[in-house]
């Protein structure tokens, strides 16, 4: 089938684990809160980023319902990470390892690997690009300029912003409209399956799911269309990967 690319006008990237090497600054941050609270020690290195990512999800919802601010639900996060180890904090030592937790992570920030290469590229073809992300606009605004990455966007979505998280309809709705675009001219670039490529299935858009952890071998759903493994290495991959679900939507 010919590759149509005369109507693909933008690509929409998550963020986190997509462009933004969430993994690695988790893990690194994880690691030196462990070695704080040695009972989450206790557990492999997957589960603790499992059980963290998991209050991450949890809290922001409730942060997105107007139930708690910003530094109540960094707050809560991190004493709902340490009741599951049986850890009891207040809240003034949850928000203070928060703070150190996110320095931690801060430090050690790294683009998935061929972020740049792949945004310069699709920006030259004249491509319109865009973010969609859950998470707080404080968190997520300065990773983008921390990595030099705000330059290739012309939308940004953030669900804190937007008010709604993916996988809900709206978000993405939100997008296509500042974008000014179709459904049918943008492709979904993402590494989770329940937000970012359900989410995209839900309203009808292409989909290329980013697999970060190819060793896991999930199955990915029959209507994700395209799959690029690992990261972002190789660009030449990626874009064909991104023109062909768009020209088999
Ligand atoms: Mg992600």
């Amino acid at each position: 089938m010919p590759l149509n690319q005369s109507t693909l006008k933008a690509v929409i990237f998550d963020l986190d684990d997509t462009l933004y090497d969430h993994l690695h600054s988790a893990r690194f941050g994880l690691q030196q809160l462990a070695r704080r609270y040695p009972a989450m020690e206790s557990v492999s290195i997957q589960e603790l980023e499992d059980r963290y990512s998991d209050a991450l999800e949890a809290v922001h919802l409730r942060l997105l319902s107007g139930e708690v601010d910003q530094q109540e639900a960094r707050t809560i996060r991190m004493q709902q990470l340490f009741s599951s180890f049986c850890i009891s904090v207040d809240d003034d030592t949850a928000f203070a390892e928060y703070r150190q937790f996110r320095a931690d992570y801060d430090s050690v920030c790294q683009v998935v690997a061929g972020s740049h290469e792949l945004l310069s590229c699709l920006m030259e073809r004249g491509y319109q690009l865009a973010i969609m992300t859950n998470n707080l606009v404080s968190e997520q605004i300065p990773k983008l300029r921390q990595l030099d990455l705000e330059q290739y966007f012309d939308v940004v979505s953030i669900s804190e912003d937007v008010g709604v998280a993916k996988p809900h309809p709206k978000i993405f709705e939100v997008t296509l409209e500042r974008l000014g675009l179709h459904r049918h001219e943008v492709v979904m670039v993402g590494d989770s399956l329940a937000s970012d490529i359900a989410g995209a299935i839900g309203v009808g858009m292409p989909t290329v799911w980013l697999d970060r952890r190819p060793d896991l071998k999930r199955s990915s759903p029959s209507e994700v269309t395209e799959i690029v493994s690992g990261d972002l290495r190789e660009t030449t991959k990626c874009v064909d990967a991104i023109l062909r679900a768009h020209a088999r939507r």
